[in-house]
């Protein structure tokens, strides 16, 4: 479907009387839950009708909880070492055509300060797990980031850690930590990760980093190579026995560096469906249209808002490091710098009927959380 055709379609629907998997998607948007073999139906089908009605149901609870209100993620990728060799990753270990690079505090200061001048006020600092920093150095980050915008939340993404280690950040005010699953089925994380790596750590860091009382984001690669429908939807179930405050979900993007190089990329399609779906099971989740939906389609990042996410994450990261961060091939806006992201995304989100806030963009269970912390306060020193 065209662009523009796609925005006046979702911006002028009115449901049609006979939609296929209505009912399942009216029984999600009431429960929040479906069975295994509805939510397969609904993957599978490759109806427009049930599609758009989805996207449709998906807006109506996107827009109860967060309005138009798009927020924004500033991206600091200040590393590009890793320990890990996942193997679908164009950053991994074992990779050595990638040129390594580490940023100082002072550029990733510098990164967050003209972000914050351009309305950002979530600062995501991402990286391999590069042990080169070590845990004060990381505090020491963080803390000089909150000191100098204290009105801006700072979101680590940077891997597994022992629970001690995501203590020390939490207490220098690191308040979000995004760790994708990347798949809760056993068997396909054995496959697209050396034995070394396993499932069970990666949910015991994402355990460990609720019980500390992070906002947490878990996540998975849509059309992982080998993945099926049923491991999808395995996601599903483990992401609601989670429960988490952000859900990252991107297309698998093959690298030409990896095993996977010839494997197909994930689709538009299968993606905004998974997203109207986690709209629908997670109301009021804060959901990434990703990059790497931008990347399989022009105006992925668009349709994906479309579907029911809420997030955009431009990048911030200094251009000349863009291209040496490449989990994938083709990735867009390595050449455009942070102000030119800040304002092609504006830009972008208005055209669709959506407006980018200066806001942290907390989840509304922390914010609810700070709200009767303020009017304990006040009622003790009453
Ligand atoms: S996906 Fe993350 S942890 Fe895995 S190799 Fe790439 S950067 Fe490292």
């Amino acid at each position: 479907m065209r662009y523009l055709d796609f925005i006046r379609k979702q911006k002028e629907y009115v449901p049609p009387a006979d939609i296929p998997q209505k009912g399942h998607i009216d029984q999600l948007f009431e429960t929040r839950t479906l069975t295994r073999d509805a939510l397969r139906y609904l993957l599978e089908s490759e109806d427009e009708r049930t599609a758009e009605y989805l996207f449709f149901k998906a807006r109506i609870r996107q827009k109860e909880t967060f309005e138009n209100k798009i927020y924004l993620r500033g991206l600091i990728e200040f590393s590009n070492f890793c320990r890990c060799d996942c193997k679908y990753c164009g950053i991994r270990k074992s990779n050595g055509n990638v040129q390594r690079y580490h940023m100082s505090r002072e550029d990733i200061l510098r990164c967050a300060e003209l972000g914050h001048m351009h309305g950002f006020r979530t600062f995501v600092l991402q990286g391999g797990e590069d042990l080169s920093y070590s845990d004060d150095d990381i505090c020491r980050i963080v803390s000089s980031i909150r000191e100098k915008f204290p009105d801006s939340a700072v979101t680590l993404s940077i891997g597994e850690r022992t629970k001690e280690s995501y203590q020390k950040y939490f207490d220098a005010g690191a308040e979000r930590y995004l760790l994708r699953h990347e798949a809760a089925a056993p068997e396909l994380y054995r496959k697209l990760h050396p034995q070394a790596q396993t499932l069970e750590n990666r949910i015991r860091c994402l355990y460990d980093l609720k019980s500390i009382g992070y906002q947490v984001g878990a996540g998975m690669m849509l059309h992982a190579p080998g993945q099926t429908l049923d491991d999808l939807i395995t996601d599903f179930f483990f992401l609601q026995k989670l429960q988490p405050d952000m859900i990252g979900c991107g297309p698998f993007i093959p690298h030409k560096d990896t095993e996977y190089r010839n494997e197909e990329a994930g689709s538009v399609e299968l993606t905004l469906r998974v997203l109207g779906i986690l709209r629908l099971m997670f109301p009021e989740v804060l959901l990434p249209s990703t990059t790497a939906l931008g990347t399989i389609d022009p105006m992925g990042r668009e349709k994906g808002i479309l579907a029911g996410a809420n997030v955009v994450m431009p990048n911030l990261s200094p251009r000349d490091v863009r291209k040496k961060y490449m989990l994938y091939d083709n990735k867009i806006c390595t050449e455009d710098d942070a102000v030119q992201c800040a304002g092609c995304m504006n830009q972008r989100m208005k055209a669709i009927g959506y407006r980018v806030v200066e806001d942290r963009g907390d989840a509304p269970r922390k914010v609810a959380q700070m709200c009767r912390k303020k009017s304990e306060k006040r009622i003790d020193g009453a």
